[in-house]
């Protein structure tokens, strides 16, 4: 089976486009979890989603049409559209993720050393750390203060702002470094970001760390302290930009999952009269496992459908197991896009290639498809109905060659309440590198596909 290279398809380019530019700024505006729950709440609000607990707190009953959200504690989000049917018969579930790798500050991050202060990191998900250094990188997060006041803290993205970033062995020096395995280049200790190097005027002790703790207080109202209740993510400093002479991808960090996790949004966002309630569900922590209250491991997700249900006059614990169990989901997350540089690591007949549409992953998993929630066939065939009806264009996938490697998604999560469930998403170049490649149609079909899945009777 070969799959079209799908831009042949528009004649007129200009909606790919104009689609990708909000997803740049999106991108460029969102680098952490709690960030892009932010803006979709934003985004959400103006577009006539109400708040859960304002609905709960004032006793509204919900209809046909109503658009509500509720937010996990700033870190994880669930967007409904109340269907005509009662939601006992099922829901139509967008799942992605909105975490991505990146570099976490310590509790006690700060310090100097040969003059020079540092911020000591543990890297978070899976990072291959050699990419990591020699970069601007910028200061994303919070800073919680013991009175309880949030300091929201964005560093090295105005052009204006000063980056920071970790450093690298010269190459002059480097011969024995450059015998290590590429695991052990750069070690998870190494990645200490600098932040300074002035010392502070008539200070004995630590003069250069002082310097950069009164930038803090001045500048952010944060002392030493305040980093114990911090959550400072590093990340990559600058905008997401297109990519290629054609302008046809997008190069940005954090595609995993937020290509997935933003065409999810722009569907729900588009979503009218539905038969089958429509949620949008974009969590937290799948890089590390999906565990924590913010992961889809979580009860988030149950007690909100059932205080939406309650919202709706019918909810009792029998009609929220039928409501789970009669749901169909897509679990998205991003996938292997074929890379000519290395087609060693790719079946060629069962590869993600850039350009053909949505892709559809049977089963993920590694080894013998271990940890894998393997879609069902009839399942499978009810999407492409859906699909080819609305002229969407996908391809399948498996996430490498057999015994290459492999990963995991949310799907088996939702799939333990007997939904039907598949993984699907956008291929991506790079994945988990701080710049990762994602192409413009693929970003846009994945959009019409999930507003054709929404609507899917
Ligand atoms: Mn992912
Ligand atoms: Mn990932």
């Amino acid at each position: 089976m070969k799959t079209e290279n799908i831009w042949k398809k528009y004649k007129d380019k200009k909606p790919i486009f104009d689609f990708c530019d909000g997803y740049k700024e999106f991108m460029s505006l969102c680098k952490t979890e709690r960030e892009c729950t932010d803006e979709i709440i934003k985004q959400a609000e103006s577009a006539g989603f109400c708040n859960l607990e304002k609905v709960i707190e004032e006793g509204t009953r919900l209809k046909p049409g109503d658009k509500v959200y509720a937010n996990n504690m700033g870190k994880a989000l669930a967007l409904f559209v109340i269907g005509q049917e009662p939601i006992e018969k099922g829901m139509r579930i967008l799942g992605a993720h909105i975490d991505s790798p990146r570099l976490d500050l310590k509790q006690n991050p700060l310090y100097e050393e040969g003059e020079q202060a540092l911020l000591d990191t543990h890297y978070y998900g899976g990072v291959k750390k050699y990419q990591w250094v020699t970069l601007p990188m910028a200061l994303h997060g919070v800073a919680v203060k013991k009175d309880g006041t949030t300091v929201k803290v964005v560093l090295g993205e105005d052009p204006k702002d000063p980056v920071v970033g970790i450093t690298d062995l010269l190459i002059h020096l480097s011969a024995k470094q450059l015998e290590k395995n590429a695991k052990e280049v750069i070690e998870g200790e190494k990645l200490n970001v600098l932040v300074g190097s002035i010392p502070l005027q008539d200070e004995e002790t630590e003069p250069v760390k002082a310097q950069i703790l009164c930038i803090l207080k001045e500048k952010y109202q944060i002392e030493e302290e305040d980093f114990l209740s911090a959550e400072l993510e590093v990340v990559p400093a600058g905008p997401a930009r297109d990519f290629g002479l054609d302008r046809s991808m997008v190069m940005a960090y954090g595609h995993d999952d937020r290509v997935c996790a933003y065409p999810s949004y722009k569907a729900i966002e588009a979503t009218g009269q539905v038969k089958y309630t429509s949620v949008c569900l974009l969590v937290d922590k799948e890089e590390i496992g999906s565990v924590g209250a913010t992961g889809m491991e979580s009860k988030f997700f149950e007690n909100t459908v059932a205080e939406v249900m309650h919202a709706s006059g019918a909810y009792n614990e029998l009609l929220l197991r039928r409501a789970l169990k009669n749901s169909q989901m897509l679990s998205s997350d991003v996938s292997a896009a074929f890379d000519p540089n290395y087609p060693e690591v790719m079946e060629k007949n069962n590869a993600a290639y850039l350009g053909h549409g949505l892709t559809f992953n049977k089963y993920t998993g590694s080894r013998g498809k271990s940890g894998s929630n393997d879609a069902n066939p009839e399942y499978i065939a009810k999407l492409r109905r859906i699909m080819e009806e609305n002229n969407v264009s996908f391809q399948t996938a498996e996430l490498g060659k057999v015994d290459v490697g492999g990963g995991g998604t949310i799907a088996y999560i939702l799939a333990r309440y007997d939904m039907e469930v598949i993984d699907s998403g956008v291929a991506v170049l790079n994945m988990h590198a701080p710049w990762e490649i994602a192409s413009k149609a693929d970003i846009y079909e994945a959009f019409l596909g999930y507003q054709a899945f929404l609507k899917s009777e």
